[in-house]
């Protein structure tokens, strides 16, 4: 698993952000909530249960973009740092985070994915 898992993200990424695109992306606006009813700024919908409601108008389009922008700084911050295989430099005998040197991939990367975990192209450690 070097990049595998980055790969994974990516997709799963780009799919987020392209479903966000389709229901508006950034131009449509913020989302509400109305007790069972939730606003998507190109019309309402009735007969949501309030909690559900609240749940759907948080997923806002324009915040999922934003949230997909924050976790593709996130992987770009983490890289993978292959096993250099030197004697001459044993510390760097492991494949690690370019980041924080975690053994690869990196806690900040398994908790990224950790979402996805049932998805069929999850990568699974052989
Ligand atoms: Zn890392």
């Amino acid at each position: 698993m070097s990049q595998d898992l980055v790969t994974f993200l990516h997709a799963r990424l780009d799919e987020e952000a392209e479903l966000a695109r389709r229901c508006g992306g950034d131009g449509c606006g913020e989302w509400t909530a109305d007790g069972r009813t939730v606003d998507f700024r190109h019309g309402e919908l009735p007969g949501f249960h309030p909690s559900i409601a609240l749940h759907v108008a948080l997923h806002d389009p324009a915040r999922v973009l934003r949230e997909v922008e924050a976790k593709r700084r996130v992987l770009a911050r983490h890289v993978f740092s292959p096993a250099s295989g030197d004697p001459e430099l044993p510390w760097d005998n492991i494949d690690d985070c370019q980041y924080d040197g975690e053994t690869w991939p990196c806690d900040d990367l398994l908790d990224l994915a950790s979402p996805y975990a049932d998805h069929p192209d999850y990568p699974r450690r052989p």
